[in-house]
Parts: C-alpha cells; structure tokens; sequence
C-alpha cells in the first residue's frame, strides 16, 4: 500500500518538476534579460578614486607647523641622514649600491629624463647624453625625452641596450625666464600625453650639467627632492623663498626645511605629474596677478615640497656646482652644473 502511493507521488512530481524545468529554460531565453539595479550603491562610488593604503605616498598638507624642522635653526655640524619627516637623505655611504641594484634590477622598470634644450643651451646636450650614458642607471631601462625646438640639431649619441630617446618638438621662447617658467607646464603635459604610459620613474633635470659619478636606484622614490648646493650649509631664514605674500610661492619665516635646486627633481612618474601641474598652476595664479617669483619655477617647486614632503631627498652630490670647491663633507659629486657663462646664454 505505502510502495503504491509513493510510486504515485513520485509518478506525479517528476513530470511536474520536469515541466517546470522546461518552462524556467524557456522562459530565460526569450525574455529580454533586464538587470534592475536596485543593488547598486550610490552614483558617488563611481567618481570616488580608491587610494590604497601604500599606493600613494603620504602626502600631509596643512597644519605643517610641528613639522618644521628644528634641526636647521643651528648650523650644522655633520651631514643629516634623515628628515624630520623620515626621509631618507641620500649620500655616500648610507647605501649599498650593489645591494640595491640586486633588489630593483628584477622590477624591469623604465626610468624617464627630461632634458630642455632652447636657444643657447642647445649645445649642453651632446655632453649631457655623454655623460648619462656612462653614469645614469646603469642596467637600467632609460628613456631620454629631450625638449626642443630643433630636433634635426640634435645629436645622435650611441645609447646602450635599453636605452631609448625621444626628442620632444617645443616652442622656441625668446627669453630663457619664459623657457624655464614653461617647463612645469610642458612635463605634465608630456607625462599626461605620453610618458605615463612608457617610464615608472622620471627625473626633471636641466641641461647645463653633468654626471660624474654613478647615480643609481638608490635615487628612486615616490618624490625626489634635492638639496641646492648653494644653501646645504646656510640657516633657513636665509634661504631665498619667495617672501612675498601676494605670491602663491611664499613661504613665511617660521616655514621651511631645506631649500631644494630646481635642476634635479623627479618621483614615480604619476607623482611627478601631480608635482608639475600643481607648481603649473601655481605659476598661472602668479602671472594673472602680475607676479613673477624670486627665483621662477624654483621658488614655486620649493614652495609645493614644503607643503607636499618629498619622500626622499638627494643630497648635494646629485646637484652640485663646479664654480664651488668641494667641501670635505662631500665624499664624491654624481651630477653637477657645468661651469657655463651665465650672462652669455641669458644674453
Ligand atoms: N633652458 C633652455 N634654454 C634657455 C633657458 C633655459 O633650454 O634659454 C632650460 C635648460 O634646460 C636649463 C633650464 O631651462 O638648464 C633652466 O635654466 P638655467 O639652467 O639657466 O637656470 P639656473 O640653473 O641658472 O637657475
Ligand atoms: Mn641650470
């Protein structure tokens, strides 16, 4: 009795089910797929840019005050290795160069170097590639963005394997003020246009030098500031910011850690552009108001690093002067600016 109506029951619910089935298959197929979106967050996440913890360097901004660094108050006596703010100051002897070449070499990054050549600072750039070939990121992959009104003039250097350039056609400026205030300008437009896509790291660096020794990995970080060979051993009240208010570069007497040379700066290459387009807009703000900083892009670059810390500082071997003698301090020079005519060139 019980074996029948169980036979019964499952007689009656397969078919069912089975109908069911057909009917599901069916209906799933012909209808109009038609998503509601009721489970969606709010339109906002979508222009939310995420930020992951170690993807962007920290960049405080404001409030700065306790930051400033006490240290600088007095002359110094030895050379500092550290910021205030924890970053390290590169020199010889706080790195072991094969170590780090061991550690970045398997990372195949591509680091970028612009490079202007306009007028009489055309003739810089023969050297410049010279010397780069035989120090700059050795083993590394390294593109050369040279910026000039005249690519035909540039010459044609032998680059080593990996090693790549690019010339870069740009207006061709009258006075060398307009030329070296257009720089910011014009790197954050080539990294928006271009370079994003092809370097890791760019190094923003003038023509009117040198590489002497090795300069390596130890120089990569998320933003890369040096020390101006003319100010590493002077009070920070006498540094030559822009003391003017009306300015967007000025700096006030309690503010400032080290004064940084506007010839060498660089980073991750998304952080460089942020860098360039912010002193880019600083220096627009400036002009509409009819205001030329102290020392132009200069002030305007030390200004951003007082409020957005480089997470990483060059010490004057990577920026030095030949017209200066070198300060026993001063184990070796890596890059330096040549002994050029001043006068002559900004004639
Ligand atoms: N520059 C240029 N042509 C000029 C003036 C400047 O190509 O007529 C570029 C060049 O790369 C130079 C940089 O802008 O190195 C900054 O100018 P300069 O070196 O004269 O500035 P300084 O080091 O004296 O502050
Ligand atoms: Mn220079």
């Amino acid at each position: 009795m019980f074996h029948w109506k169980l036979a019964l029951v499952l007689g009656l619910c397969l078919p069912a089910s089975l109908s069911l089935w057909v009917l599901w298959v069916y209906v799933e197929n012909w209808m109009p797929v038609s998503y509601i979106p009721y489970y969606l967050p709010c339109p906002e996440i979508f222009n939310m840019k995420l930020q992951y913890k170690g993807a962007e360097p920290a960049q405080p901004v404001g409030g700065l005050e306790y930051l400033q660094p006490k240290l600088l108050e007095q002359r110094p006596t030895e050379l500092l290795m550290l910021t205030p703010w924890l970053a390290p100051i590169v020199s010889e002897g706080t790195f072991n160069p094969e170590l780090l070449q061991h550690l970045y070499q398997p990372l195949n990054l591509t680091i970028g170097v612009t490079m202007f050549a306009v007028g009489k600072y055309r003739p810089f750039v023969q050297h410049f590639l010279e010397s780069a070939e035989e120090f700059f990121m050795r083993g590394f992959q390294v593109h050369y963005y040279i910026f000039t009104p005249k690519p035909e003039a540039v010459p044609s250097v032998p680059l080593g394997p990996g090693r790549h350039l690019s010339v870069i056609p740009t207006q061709d400026h009258s006075h060398w003020e307009e030329i070296s205030m257009r720089r910011m300008e014009m790197i954050s437009k080539h990294i928006a246009g271009r370079a994003h896509r092809e370097v890791d790291y760019l190094f923003c660096l003038h023509a009117d030098m040198t590489f002497r020794n090795p300069w390596g990995p130890e120089t990569l970080g998320d933003m890369v500031a040096a020390i101006h060979p003319g100010y590493f051993s002077v009070l920070r009240q006498q540094f030559p910011y822009e003391r003017r208010r009306a300015s967007t570069a000025y700096v006030a007497d309690n503010e400032g850690d080290f004064y940084y040379g506007g010839a060498v700066f660089g980073g991750r290459v998304a952080n460089v552009y942020e860098f360039t387009r912010g002193c880019h807009m600083a220096i627009l703000a400036d002009k509409a108001n009819g205001i030329v900083a102290a020392w132009q892009e200069e002030s305007h670059l030390n200004r951003r690093f007082i409020s957005h810390k480089p997470s990483k500082v060059l010490s004057p071997e990577y920026l030095w002067d030949d017209r200066k003698p070198r300060p026993p301090s001063l184990k070796l020079i890596r890059f330096s600016t040549l002994d050029k005519e001043t006068s002559v060139l900004r004639s």
